[in-house]
C-alpha cells in the first residue's frame, strides 16, 4: 500500500510549490492535474477548436494523447508527443482553461486518468495529487486531504511574482474571473472536502506550509 495525499485550492494559494516540496521530502510522486487540463487547453486552441462551444470541447475530448511526468523535481508534460511544459503557462492556455474544464467529457477522461497514474503510483510508495477536486471526486478515500486557501492579495503577488509583464492588479481580477467560474460550474466544482484540513498560507513560508503539511501528514 502507499500513501495518497490530496491538496486542493484555488490559484495562487501555493499548492504546486508546496504538493512539490511534500512529495520530494516524503519520496512520493507528484501529479499536478491542472497541467491536464492546461495541456488539453492547448490542444483545442492549437486544433482550432471554438473554446466558447461545449459541444465542440465535448466533441472533441477523447483525441488529446497526455503523457503525464510524476517527478516533483521535474513535471513535465506532452501532447501527441509535444512538450507543452512552458507553453501551458501562458496567457491564452490560463484564460481559456476554465471553460475546458467545465466540460464533462473532458473532465471524465482526466479523471479517469489521474485514478490510474494514482493506482501506479502505490507500487512506489504513494503521490501527492494536486488540483481542484482531489478529495472530493478524484481520490475520495484519500487518507490525507489538505485544502490551501489564502488572501486574494497574497495570491495575485505570488501570481505576478511567477509572470514576467503583469501586475498584481491584473493578476487580481484574472484570478477573481478564474475563480468564479471554477467555483460555479456544474460538475465538479472548487470546494473542500469535508474532510480536508484547511489551511491559510497567507502569513505562512513555503516552509512553513511544507512543514506543517508533513506533521498533519504524521498524525
Ligand atoms: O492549478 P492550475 O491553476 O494550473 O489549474 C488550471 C485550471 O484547471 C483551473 O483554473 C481549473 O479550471 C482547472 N482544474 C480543474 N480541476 C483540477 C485542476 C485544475 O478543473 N483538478
Amino acid at each position: 500500500a502507499g500513501l495518497v495525499v490530496a491538496i486542493d485550492g484555488p490559484s495562487g494559494s501555493g499548492k504546486s510549490s508546496v504538493s512539490r516540496g511534500v512529495a520530494r521530502e516524503l519520496g512520493l510522486r507528484y501529479l499536478d492535474t491542472g497541467a491536464m487540463y492546461r495541456a488539453v487547453t492547448w490542444w483545442m486552441l492549437q486544433k482550432g477548436v471554438d473554446v466558447g462551444d461545449p459541444a465542440a470541447i465535448a466533441a472533441r475530448a477523447g483525441e488529446p494523447s497526455l503523457t503525464v511526468g510524476t517527478d516533483p523535481g521535474a513535471p513535465a508534460i506532452a501532447v501527441d508527443g509535444v512538450d507543452v511544459s512552458g507553453p501551458i503557462r501562458g496567457p491564452e492556455v490560463t484564460s481559456a482553461v476554465s471553460a475546458v474544464s467545465a466540460v464533462p467529457e473532458v473532465r471524465h477522461r482526466l479523471v479517469a486518468m489521474q485514478r490510474e497514474i494514482i493506482a501506479r503510483s502505490l507500487e512506489t510508495g504513494g503521490i501527492v495529487v494536486e488540483g481542484r477536486d482531489i478529495g472530493t471526486v478524484v481520490a475520495p478515500d484519500a487518507p490525507v486531504k489538505i485544502y490551501l486557501t489564502a488572501s486574494a492579495e497574497a495570491r495575485a503577488r505570488r501570481r505576478s511574482a511567477e509572470l514576467a509583464g503583469t501586475t498584481v492588479e491584473r493578476q487580481k481580477a484574472e484570478l477573481a474571473r478564474r475563480d468564479t467560474l471554477d467555483s460555479t460550474r456544474g460538475i465538479s466544482p472548487l470546494t473542500k472536502a469535508a474532510d480536508a484540513v484547511e489551511l491559510d498560507t497567507t502569513p505562512l513560508t513555503l516552509d512553513e506550509v511544507i512543514a506543517e503539511v508533513l506533521r498533519i501528514i504524521k498524525e
